[in-house]
């Protein structure tokens, strides 16, 4: 039956009030809100079997991307996300283990060779400026080639590295605080968390570390703390088939925090949030989702979310 014209209109009225008003609505709740997506929430550097990405975590405020680590995988993870790569803006590194650095230079690149505009501020302990110099390096031949060859403009210009090396303030904007705090990850001794304080939300992300009280002062109040987990039958069993066990368990032990010492630190910093990431192992999927978590349940009331790849919290 074909609509009589009322009909019609009403429908059509309804859609354009719909329409704009959910447009609105949209537009402005995403101007206002601060969004976490988790894009890689395996720990280490190897390439996952089990559905997680190497590490890395995005937060997006006011519309704009700020990057935290860039492990293997990252560009793909942040396309998937909706972000698209010329978009990149700001990268946070939190330590120079390659599952948080590895795809620090080929994600500018990609960005870069898009073509479209793009400028790009990352953040890190020392180590940063040689890395971006060595990338620029490695791809010299593509790059320099491209430039006469297409008329593009040097990324060397368009990359710009702020090596700190203890924590304070590292940037400041209209739109939001970024400042660090030194973690615990022997035997490397600049090793940051990273806390983000918006108009609407404060986001604190661990990096890796080992237990750490001075962690839970710096993400007193957050609203969110995303914190690295390691569950130790899981290790136990992947270092069954591993020759170097003995060395690998002693440098977890010491580097990486326990679901009940996760649940302590969020505790006592009385987060709102609390998002388990950074798994390890991050691969073994037997491990469930309880079993991530009962281990911080015992200290920690709030609520726990067990982190999956492109999750927003
Ligand atoms: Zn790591
Ligand atoms: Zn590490």
């Amino acid at each position: 039956m074909r609509p009589t014209r009322r009909q019609f209109l009403t429908t059509a009225t309804s859609f354009i009030i719909c329409h704009s008003l959910c447009n609105g609505r949209a537009l402005s709740q995403q101007k206002k809100s601060t969004r976490v997506v988790l894009l890689g929430t395996k720990g280490g550097p190897r390439v996952g079997e089990a559905g997680r990405s190497n590490p890395s975590t995005l937060i997006l405020i006011n519309d704009v991307p700020y990057l935290v680590d860039c492990g293997y995988g990252v560009s793909k993870q942040l396309i998937t996300s909706g972000v698209a790569l010329n978009r990149l803006r700001y990268i946070f590194i939190t330590h120079h283990h390659s599952d948080h650095n590895l795809e620090l230079g080929p994600l500018f690149y990609n960005a870069w060779i898009t073509g479209l505009p793009v400028k790009v501020d990352a953040y890190g302990p020392p180590g940063l400026a040689n890395m971006a110099r060595d990338f620029f390096n490695y791809q010299k031949f593509d790059i320099d080639t491209r430039i006469e060859d297409e008329g593009r403009v040097d990324p060397r210009t368009l990359f710009t590295t702020h090596e700190f090396d203890k924590p304070g303030t590292v940037l400041t904007n209209d739109d939001v605080k970024v400042s660090t705090c030194l973690v615990r990850h022997p035997p490397i001794k600049q090793s940051y968390a990273y806390r983000f304080d918006a108009s609407d939300r404060s986001v604190v992300i661990s990096g890796d570390t080992a237990y750490a009280p001075e962690l839970a002062e710096f993400a007193k109040g957050a609203d969110v703390l995303v914190h690295e987990v390691m569950y130790l039958p899981g290790i136990e069993a992947l270092l069954k088939r591993l020759p170097n066990a003995k060395r690998l368990r002693e440098h977890l032990m010491a580097a990486h925090t326990l679901p009940e010492d996760v649940g302590k630190i969020a505790a006592q910093a009385e987060v709102k949030t609390l998002v388990l990431s950074h798994f390890v192992p991050g691969d073994d999927a037997s491990i469930t989702d309880e079993q991530w978590a009962e281990g911080v349940r015992k200290f920690y009331k709030g609520k726990i979310v067990v982190g999956k790849d492109l999750m927003e919290v």
